[in-house]
């Protein structure tokens, strides 16, 4: 290849790069802006996908969720989910507004774009649905989202916690409104409600990882007692602001 195409490819490997064409001619310094979360238009129009800061301290959880795990999941699992979806959305020249753009044409992507791409945005929203002494329950709105979907707070505890529990394998359960009603349901691997695959569709609302890794250094098979403890970790508020 010549220095031209050399130089594109590298640029290729970076966060907005697509912006960085006018900078071919003389220049290779990249122009590294900030990642998108969730398509915020700020710098870029080309979305990527970035790992937000983790609002809290691994041990912040404890002892529901053990810092160990949090530090390995945050920087080894979902470090790397972020790393390969970007590097297969390079590799694969794929583009897209916004994460919902970029789920809503996933099967038309390889398996890698579609695991890590699910991988790099549900752990985003797994981070920011927990809180040091969170739990309780819910108030305001969603309560009566909830109630009026689910009858109580605990008939959709006891629903979201079997999505979780008959998931087999690795996955997710959900909370999701969708066209303006509450559901629960469950998706395998790091699939995703936005994706337009499987059968359970919506706009996530809540999300729990069921994956051993989110609980096993603790736990161990136990997950029925990984997601009655996940429980006092919810962050209520932060549920009730994506209900919007
Ligand atoms: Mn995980």
């Amino acid at each position: 290849m010549d220095r031209k195409q050399f130089i594109l490819r590298s640029l290729q490997f970076s966060v907005g790069s697509f912006l960085a064409a006018p900078l071919l001619a003389e220049q290779t310094q990249r122009t590294m802006s900030e990642p998108m979360i969730d398509g915020n238009p700020t710098k870029v129009t080309t979305f990527a996908f970035g790992q937000v800061k983790l609002p809290y301290a691994y041990d912040a959880l404890e002892p529901h969720i053990d810092a160990k795990t949090m530090e390995i999941h945050y920087t080894k699992h979902h470090a790397a989910y972020v790393k390969k979806v970007t590097q297969a959305m390079a590799d694969e020249n794929i583009t897209a507004g916004s994460a919902k753009e970029f789920f809503a044409k996933v099967s038309t992507y390889s398996a890698n774009a579609r695991n890590n791409g699910g991988g790099a945005w549900n752990h985003n929203l797994y981070w920011e649905v927990m809180k040091p002494n969170g739990g309780g329950e819910p108030t305001g709105k969603l309560l009566d989202a909830i109630n009026g979907a689910f009858g109580s707070v605990a008939e959709f505890k006891t629903r979201f916690t079997e999505m979780g529990m008959k998931r087999f394998g690795s996955g997710w359960a959900w909370l999701v409104t969708n066209n303006g009603k509450l559901d629960v349901g469950s998706t395998p691997n790091q699939d995703n409600p936005l994706m337009d695959v499987g059968e359970f569709h919506g706009t996530p609302l809540l999300g729990m990882d069921v994956w051993e890794h989110a609980y096993y250094l603790k736990y161990q098979n136990k997950r029925d007692e990984y997601i009655q403890n996940w429980w006092n970790v919810v962050n209520w508020d932060a549920v009730a602001q994506r209900l919007g």
